[in-house]
């Protein structure tokens, strides 16, 4: 059985990123940037005005000075204003910088009356004004290859005029949740049933990596069933991430459904808790599909989800960083593991601290729905409270 680690960098050496597609930049929130991104305007695009007020020479404007105002430049085209010796022009924030001025004094430091200023309290040269090329040169890298695009990204290629941005195509994604126990929600319940939980989840948490639109299917305990459903879904997918039926029971038939389509796994059985049961099948042709098993019960797919299926799923994406996102934390509690397997412990994370959340067993969906964070606990062991140790982020 491999650890996790050597199970992660097995899925991870199988994904090949997607290829790329140019998407209207409005729509690139999320995305992955398939190239490395140049700037081939600087920005600011030409000296402007940081403030309302008077441009005019720093060194002709000492306190007291009574300076005419000559001119007025509002934002928007560029009027070609000289500015005379010994004078000021009317100036509005973000307008460019008449020829001749060095600096802009507020219209608060002034006193107007008709045509002229009188200063207040003086400037020094290059005040409020924002230099062509101060926040970036033409040249320099805006986006890497394998960045994600977030909102300030958007805007700063929107300012390039960069209409649609190369990012990575997006995987067709169907999640399958397999059982005669499970039922919809929102239709009644009947004794022994039970409503299907993971699908949901698996889609929000798909969602949460900006990854929308996974189809939900389900899929009763049937071998044939099984094979009909998984063949389908794998004509129409680019990943395929199933929830139950991953183990050795008489009803769990995703492997022997696998077997008869002739998809092998690659990987099964993972020495971690929970977990234990995951599934990793990588097929090459006739196009790439990658088929996620995740034990059925809820905290084990949610775990398997975020220590291998996030990371793989990122890299498919285009993502450069795969890792999660990691804290230091002090333990409040001791927490131990006796069992031979490292157990991924649920808990929240708050301010440096780290407690468990509720019942920690595979099962238990409230518990996990209390925490914001994973801690591992290697096998056979014991940390104590007010031990300092790290924690997977959740969100
Ligand atoms: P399995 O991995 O199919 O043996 O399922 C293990 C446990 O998880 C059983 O108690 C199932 O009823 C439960 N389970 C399986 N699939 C789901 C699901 N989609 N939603 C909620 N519980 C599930
Ligand atoms: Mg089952």
């Amino acid at each position: 059985m491999l650890t996790e680690p050597e199970a992660l960098d097995l899925v991870l050496s199988r994904i090949t990123p997607l290829p790329s597609e140019r998407v209207p930049t409005t729509t690139a929130l999320g995305r992955f940037a398939s190239e490395t991104m140049l700037a081939s305007l600087p920005l600011p695009g030409f000296d402007n005005s940081q403030v309302d007020g008077y441009a005019l020479r720093a060194e002709e404007a000492p306190k007291g000075a009574e300076l005419p105002v000559v001119a007025e430049q509002p934002a928007g085209p560029d009027l070609q204003l000289e500015l005379p010796p010994s004078s000021s022009i009317r100036i509005f924030t973000g307008a460019p910088i008449p020829r001749g001025a060095n600096a802009v004094i507020m219209q608060e430091d002034v006193t107007r009356v008709g045509h002229s200023i009188t200063i207040n309290d003086p400037v020094s040269a290059g005040e409020n004004v924002r230099r062509l090329g101060s926040d970036l040169c033409a040249g320099q890298i805006l986006v890497r290859s394998g960045q994600r695009l977030g909102p300030a990204h958007i805007g700063l290629l929107a300012s390039q005029g960069i209409d649609h941005a190369p990012v990575h195509r997006l995987p067709a994604i169907s999640v399958l949740s397999t059982g005669d126990e499970l039922i919809a929600p929102g239709l009644p319940l009947k004794t022994g049933q039970l409503y299907n939980s993971n699908g949901p989840m698996l889609v929000a948490m798909l969602a949460n990596e900006g990854l929308h639109g996974a189809t939900a299917h389900h899929c009763p305990d049937q071998l044939d069933a099984t094979i009909s459903c998984l063949s389908s879904l794998a004509a129409e997918s680019d990943v395929i991430i199933v929830s139950g039926g991953v183990s050795v029971g008489d009803h769990d038939h995703i492997k022997p459904a696998l077997n008869a389509l002739g998809l092998e796994p690659e990987l099964w059985r993972v020495k971690v808790k929970p977990g234990k049961p995951f599934l990793f099948v990588h097929r090459i042709e006739p196009r790439p599909l990658y088929i996620f098993g995740l034990p059925g019960n809820p905290v084990s797919a949610f775990v398997t989800f975020h220590l291998f299926v996030k990371p793989a799923l990122l890299k498919l994406i285009g993502a450069s960083e795969t890792k999660p996102a990691m804290a230091p934390a002090t333990l409040t509690h001791e927490i131990s593991n006796d069992g031979g397997r490292p157990h991924y412990v649920r808990g929240r994370w708050n301010r440096g601290q780290f407690h468990p959340t509720g019942l920690q067993q595979s099962y238990a969906l409230f518990g996990l729905s209390q925490c914001n964070a994973l801690l591992r606990v290697p096998e056979h062991t014991s940390l104590a409270s007010g031990s300092t140790c790290e924690v997977h982020l959740l969100h």
